[in-house]
């Protein structure tokens, strides 16, 4: 009887679940014994790794995140890659947004709270007005509306790790 008889080999592999898949584990036998792929589950946005039991599941297209890349918006859950497929927001365009919500309106005001150049402001009101996020109410006055407060909210999340954003909203909380 050779050495080897009865002997049952055991091997484990582990991977990286792919989009949208959960994780889990597979187990399989071959004449060479009992083999076992285990998948580990990371945020299908930012990439780090996540306990399968805190994933939240994107509404949008199933993605699976971690606690920090989903937002709330029309009352779902939705990861931040969708939420900027579908409601593109630039970091400019964001900027302008929150200062219009705190009542900053006019270009000299934004450009004192935003750095940014004169042009880019006024291009950048005319892409928000016409994206509906911002109404023009008088000469020198202009309002969010609805849908743009829906969307400001959402990206709330998404820029306030970026310096220049922490600025601005130490600005804007300085001038209420
Ligand atoms: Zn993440
Ligand atoms: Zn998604």
């Amino acid at each position: 009887m050779s050495k080897d008889e009865g002997r049952i080999l055991m091997g484990e592999r582990w991977f990286v679940a792919p989009k949208k898949e959960l994780g889990g584990t597979e187990m399989f036998q071959t004449e060479g014994g009992n083999f076992n792929n285990r998948y580990q589950v990371f945020c299908d946005v930012c990439g780090i790794k996540v306990d399968p039991d805190k994933i939240t599941i994107c509404q949008e297209q199933q993605h699976k995140t971690c606690s920090e890349c989903f937002v709330r918006f029309e009352q779902k859950n939705i990861c931040v890659d969708c939420l900027k497929e579908k409601v593109p927001l630039s970091k400019q365009q964001f900027k302008i947004l929150v200062s219009v919500f705190s009542g900053i309106c006019w270009t000299h005001g934004l450009h004192s709270v935003t750095h940014m150049p004169k042009f880019a402001i006024e291009r950048t009101i005319s892409e928000l007005a016409e994206l509906g996020y911002v109404q023009k109410k008088r000469i020198l006055w202009m309002e969010i509306t609805d849908v743009g407060l829906d969307v400001l909210t959402a990206y709330r999340t998404v820029y306030p790790r970026d310096r220049d954003v922490a600025n601005l909203n130490w600005e804007l909380r300085r001038r209420e």
